[in-house]
């Protein structure tokens, strides 16, 4: 089942060799949701009372192995500024106030519909200046690393001044995010699609991660366990050690071990859900 690995073609696409990729969709396109409309299913990530756990390093990439790409480390970056829709509406910068399960937004910035490596038509779309340039940037890394290949889908930020926002727990202070996974197929996604460790891009879904992690803002990420599993393997296959891995990732200690900064969550088998960190300007009246 995780007999994954990851190579380039000449495009500089990812394809995956391994049996599994070429095993027929068994999915079938299950679109349980337009992501231009709210999520019709449970988000299962509440937790207020999860323990923030302190940032962790980037895994250092293992060296060139064959079947494996090079790619250059991570260097300094400075974020850049986020594309808002409605920049122009503005009277000033965000402000997230509260715990992502009952705080509230101002002043947000609406994720541009589309830009390098996402597309994002959520109404719900409204979120701090930091999660939006994080999210915008770290789309831009993976179409950088694959050009050509297939956008995010960036599905549900928050409401227009936060708050409550069903079916979700979260999602109220404009700090969390739910995107929908990366795929092997090449095909333009217009919804979160349910995803297998079969059909599950896990070098492009890495990629996004990594740069996430390096920025230091991730807070948490939760997706399905045994896609969890899969991305783990997926990385073991090409070097990463599990004491590199261990800090990042729940698995393979247990769906239900508070442990790692990938949590297993349900509702997330066909959207991984990204939540950062307070932006340092909105403490401490953001809560984490
Ligand atoms: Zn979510």
């Amino acid at each position: 089942m995780f007999l994954r690995r990851w190579a380039s073609s000449a495009a500089g696409l990812a394809v995956c060799i391994s049996l599994s990729c070429s095993a027929p969709e068994r999915d079938g396109g299950i679109d349980r949701m337009e992501f231009a409309d709210d999520e019709a299913l449970e988000d299962g990530v509440a937790d207020s009372a999860l323990e923030p756990i302190p940032r962790i390093r980037v895994p250092l990439r293992p060296k060139s192995r064959p079947g494996g790409m090079t790619r250059p480390q991570l260097g300094d970056f400075a974020l850049p500024a986020p594309r808002c829709a409605n920049q122009t509406e503005r009277d000033g910068p965000s402000r997230s106030l509260g715990q992502v399960t009952g705080g509230s937004l101002h002043s947000p910035c609406r994720i541009a519909p589309s830009g390098p490596g996402y597309v994002s038509t959520n109404k719900n779309g409204f979120a701090t200046d930091e999660t939006v340039a994080l999210l915008q940037w770290a789309s831009a890394q993976m179409a950088a690393q694959f050009p050509g290949s297939p956008p995010l889908v960036i599905g549900a930020l928050s409401k227009v001044d936060g708050g409550y926002y069903p079916p979700h727990k979260s999602h109220q202070s404009g700090r969390d995010a739910d995107i929908g996974y990366p795929r092997t197929e090449r095909a333009t996604p217009k919804q979160f699609l349910l995803t297998t460790s079969g059909n599950l891009d896990a070098e492009r879904l890495w990629t996004v991660l990594e740069a996430l992690l390096a920025t230091g803002k991730l807070g948490f990420v939760f997706m399905d366990y045994d896609l969890q599993a899969a991305l783990y393997q997926g990385l073991v296959d090409v070097g990463y050690t599990e004491a590199q891995l261990g800090p990042v990732f729940q698995y393979p200690a247990g769906p239900a071990v508070p442990r790692g900064l990938v949590r297993h969550a349900a509702g997330h088998a066909d959207h991984f859900h990204v939540r950062f960190r307070c932006p340092d300007s909105d403490k401490p009246d953001c809560v984490e």
